[in-house]
């Protein structure tokens, strides 16, 4: 069975269409079908893995290595599985695999246009998983309107004249401000968006309506009319204190129902309401613990979204609340901030900005017995701090940051000396590691052999662990037995940094340990 459900967007940007397709998509998993997510970006870069945090937010790493927007991050989170290479695609990529199929002389002597070859190329990947799941959702990326959308709208106008009226639903979602002048609710920006996507030849099935207050009946009529679309497939979604009660919403405007009406689709399992009534549970914590995030984007949370997410679920699991703050590595006043907090992290990151302030917040951590976890670039931070003033190893530092070191206690990994190009091209994707007995590591996650996402380019050097480990900073687990991938302190309550991303691996009904671990350290830890 091929059914496919196309996701659109209209009027402003940041609506939310992602957390609008993975709620959906919980709803039909609850219904008992098997679900998958595709995301079209219709920018330039051949993936966002280039892209400044600023712009694009985090970057999601697959377990294949694909670097990936981070709408599919919040789908493996909702759904509770793993997506891929297939589930992430930008123009950049396509026309590349276009030029390049050019350039090996398969187009047979014929000029390579927009219409048929890349939407030809579009079409075959809306379609790339349809042997794999009862329901493929397309999300495609940007606003109705936008120039370089219109190849994939038009790839999406001619892929449903091609397929069967009842394999195909296609969603809308727009924005419905209020005037606050005027007291009242706007449907206008609504209907010019999609009058845009009709011109195209799309015509909706139903429309999800962003709005801050409900929209009553006449508003919904109004829409319908102007929009072509049957009243009830008008629908609202209203701000909500957590991104987990989006489909429980939908699901009391009977969402899923319609979807299955249209695609003529019938539930294959009884609707199990426990993973609502789960996610309710979750805002009645009145204990809360503290956890500060030294980074580079403090002003911008989508920058570490997993991160935020990963300490999210695992508070929720030990029923407390996460009160988490960014706070800027640069700050001169970072040490004196942190004092207030039960729990320190430092995430990944590239170049040098920020990189002093990250060791000053890891020193504090270790002197004053705050729980700690340090990611890939903050397990590099942990190392350079642990030489600098544990191993009394002067100056010792990251060859990113001081390629002459006299200590170069990170280094570029050997197979990443000669790389040319910078996209796609660091340690990506999973990689197994093989933890040491009677460590932290071993007691978070309970088993000898693990594997996590990784997404750098440079490593612990081998050279230097004798050094740290007499300093105190024990290696607890290896890839292949030679490169360092966790470290930890002994004596600390909970001092860790791993070389590999542990915030990817975050489901929301499975915790992960690293992360469940630093919170409970942090409740123990808890200042008032
Ligand atoms: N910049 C570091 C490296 O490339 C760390 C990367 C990261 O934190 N993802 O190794």
């Amino acid at each position: 069975m091929a059914k496919y459900i196309f996701i659109t967007g209209g009027v402003v940007s940041s609506l939310g269409k992602g957390i609008s397709g993975a709620s959906i998509g919980k709803l039909l998993q609850l219904q008992g079908f098997k679900v998958s997510m595709l995301k079209f970006d219709p920018y330039i870069n051949v993936d966002p893995g280039t892209m400044n945090p600023y712009q694009h937010g985090e970057v999601f790493v697959t377990i294949d290595g694909a670097e990936s927007d981070l709408d599919l991050g919040t789908y493996e989170r909702f759904l509770d599985v793993y997506t891929s290479k297939t589930n992430t695609n930008t123009a950049g990529d396509i026309y590349r695999t276009v030029i390049n199929r050019e350039r090996e002389g398969d187009y047979d002597g014929a000029t390579v246009q927009v219409i048929p070859h890349i939407t030809d190329e579009i079409k075959r990947r809306f379609a790339a998983l349809k042997d794999e799941c009862d329901i493929s959702i397309i999300e495609i990326g940007g606003t109705v309107g936008d120039i370089e959308g219109l190849p994939f709208m038009e790839a999406a106008r001619q892929f449903q004249l091609e397929n069967k009226k009842e394999d195909i639903f296609s969603i809308h979602v727009t924005l419905v401000p209020y005037i606050t002048g005027a007291h009242e609710l706007k449907t206008k920006p609504t209907q010019h968006s999609v009058n845009k996507l009709r011109e195209i030849g799309i015509s909706p099935d139903m429309i999800i309506c962003r709005t801050e207050y409900h929209l009553d009946e006449s508003l919904k009529r109004k829409i319908a009319l102007f929009c072509n679309v049957r009243q009830d497939c008008v629908v609202e979604v209203m701000d909500a204190p957590s991104i987990y009660y989006i489909p429980e919403a939908l699901y009391k405007q009977k969402v899923d129902s319609l979807v299955m009406e249209k695609l003529e689709i019938m539930s294959k399992k009884k609707f199990d309401k426990a993973w609502f009534s789960k996610i309710k549970s979750f805002s009645k914590f009145s204990k809360t613990v503290k956890v500060a995030v030294v980074g580079k984007y403090a002003d911008l949370k989508d920058a570490y979204k997993s991160i935020d997410e990963s300490l999210n679920i695992a508070a929720a699991d030990l029923k407390v609340k996460a009160e988490i703050d960014y706070l800027a590595a640069e700050d001169k006043d970072l040490i004196k901030k942190l004092k207030k907090y039960d729990a320190i992290l430092v995430p990944g990151g590239f170049g040098n900005r920020g990189i002093e302030g990250k060791i000053k917040a890891i020193s504090y951590a270790r002197e004053n017995k705050i729980p700690f976890l340090g990611i890939c670039l903050g397990m590099q931070c942990s190392v350079i701090e642990v030489s600098r003033n544990l191993a009394k190893l002067k100056n010792a530092n990251s060859t990113e940051f001081d390629e002459s070191t006299k200590y170069p206690v990170i280094k570029i990994l050997d197979e990443q000396k000669n790389v040319k190009y910078r996209g796609g091209t660091m340690r990506l994707g999973n990689y197994k590691s093989e933890i040491k007995k009677n460590t932290l590591a071993h007691s978070l996650y309970k088993s000898h052999e693990i594997e996590e996402r990784h997404r750098h380019r440079y490593e612990m050097n081998p050279e230097f662990v004798g050094a740290l480990e007499k300093a105190g900073l024990h290696v607890t687990a290896y890839h292949k037995g030679v490169l360092p991938e966790i470290v930890e302190i002994k004596n600390h309550p909970f001092f860790i940094g791993v070389q590999f991303h542990p915030e990817f691996g975050s489901r929301l009904m499975r915790p992960h340990p690293l992360f469940k671990g630093l919170i409970a350290a942090a409740l123990k830890n808890k200042k008032n």
